[in-house]
């Protein structure tokens, strides 16, 4: 199991995965795709900040540290700019879902917040809008910018916490006492915006299994609607501030697996519903509602019940995806707002789905959501020999059952979800070493 534990693998937030996105799929493409969309699609629109004041040293984000206001103040601009592009070929569409991620997008400012949603008013119908949610620092919080959010309509906060010890919080270059965590919860439910959620995480330096399991009793002490409860993914050669780290400081595959487990556990006896791979919510919220109805659908934020048409990414490194294919905007900032200036989308890669991608994707989408899939009932008439051959070891384990060509992970296999669902990846051999470990 251990061995399992430690395979490369990715997070399977689309299919195919970022590594395999191409210079092909450009901005040309795009403007078609978007302007292909029927008057009656439905869109959500995310929108990137990959700003910060400082960078935590596990963050595995696109941002930077910046000091100055006027990166920022451009930047605002030119996600101004980019909203007028998208509207000239997508207007009056109605938005259902607007998700602001980091990066810190609060380091925005409220003035700018207000300025960015007043554009996207006037370019989008925002009748249908449902959920307006926003990545928050609970260091960068007040009572006075929380009711601000309100005021611009957020209806969803997300607050980063991690893990509550010192030792781990000194670690990763993050202090945040539980006093701040819980003022920035009650600021924003005292504002209006009840929908909170928390982000934890093991498999931290310097963190153990005790730690996991007091930093879940006390976050779902704050009574967030959910909760992520993410693996850290080591790689330094991807992120080199990751280099900080010390490797002896980090918790090795036995333990990580421990850490998840106690801290599910913890959650789930407070009454937590388990979700998907890492996910955790009221049984009345909608997230809980959806994967029990078997609506939960998974994109770059993680699970969701966003089911919209298209999802417009905004943003440098954002990322769109519509019925034709997925595309990447331009991950450096220069470069990105090199392209909005002169009028263009910053669209730098992506990929165009086939049949066979469409197929896999939703075999792979179903099984992160729902920890099972019918293939029967997804394609009778294909042979997946070689991927249920390939699901061997992980019923050998006791981590996946099936049932003729039912396939279904079980309760213990949770946590190596990624694995049943790398089985039915095509493009996955040839670029394993690329991934995080899968637990
Ligand atoms: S974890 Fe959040 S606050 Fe820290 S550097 Fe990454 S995006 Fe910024």
């Amino acid at each position: 199991m251990l061995a399992l534990a430690e395979r490369n693998v990715p997070r399977y937030t689309s299919y195919p995965t970022t590594p395999h996105f191409s210079a092909a799929v450009g901005e040309a493409v795009y403007a078609e795709w978007l302007s292909a969309l029927p008057e009656a699609a439905t869109l959500s629109l995310y929108i990137h900040v990959p700003y910060c004041t400082h960078l935590c040293l596990f963050c595995g984000c696109h941002t930077k540290a910046v000091r100055q206001t006027s990166p920022i103040e451009r930047y605002a601009e030119r996600l101004i700019d980019e909203i007028m592009l998208l509207g000239a070929v997508a207007s009056r569409r109605k938005l259902v879902h607007l998700h602001w991620g980091g990066g810190t997008p609060s380091i925005l400012g409220e003035k700018r917040l207000a300025a960015i949603i007043d554009r996207i008013g006037a370019v989008f119908d925002l009748s249908a809008l449902r959920e307006h949610a926003i990545e928050l620092d609970p260091r960068r919080m007040s009572k006075q910018f929380a009711r601000a959010l309100a005021g611009i309509g957020v209806n969803r906060a997300s607050l980063g916490v991690q893990d509550f010890s010192l030792e781990v919080q000194k670690a990763i270059g993050r202090v945040q006492p539980y006093g701040q965590v819980a003022d920035a919860a009650s600021w924003l439910r005292a504002a209006g915006i009840e929908n909170i959620n928390i982000d934890l995480m093991y498999g931290l330096p310097r963190q153990t299994a005790a730690d996991a399991a007091r930093s879940a009793a006390l976050a779902a002490s704050l009574s967030p609607q959910r909760l992520a409860l993410f693996g850290y993914a080591h790689v330094p050669w991807l992120k080199r501030h990751q280099q900080l780290i010390a490797e002896a400081s980090l918790p090795g595959p036995l333990q990580r697996l421990e850490q998840a487990e106690i801290a599910s556990g913890t959650l789930q006896l407070a009454g937590y519903v388990a979700i998907g791979l890492d996910h955790f919510a009221r049984p009345d919220d909608s997230l809980a509602e959806a994967a029990r109805t078997g609506r939960l659908r998974r994109n770059f934020q993680g699970y969701t019940t966003d089911d919209a048409d298209a999802l417009a990414g905004l943003g440098a490194s954002a990322i769109s995806k519509l019925p034709q294919g997925f595309v990447q905007n331009a991950v450096d900032i220069a470069g990105y707002s090199r392209a909005i200036e002169a009028g263009r989308f910053a669209s730098v890669r992506g990929i165009v789905l086939s049949p066979e991608d469409r197929l896999r994707g939703h075999i792979i989408e179903r099984l992160m959501c729902d920890l099972a899939v019918d293939l029967n009932e997804v394609a009778s008439e294909r042979d997946f020999s070689t991927e249920i051959e390939a699901l061997r070891p992980l019923q050998d384990q006791g981590l996946v059952e099936s049932e003729g060509r039912h396939i279904a992970v079980t309760e213990r296999g949770r946590p190596f979800l990624r694995l049943a669902a790398a089985a039915f990846d095509a493009y996955l051999p040839a670029n394993q070493a690329r991934h995080s470990i899968a637990v």
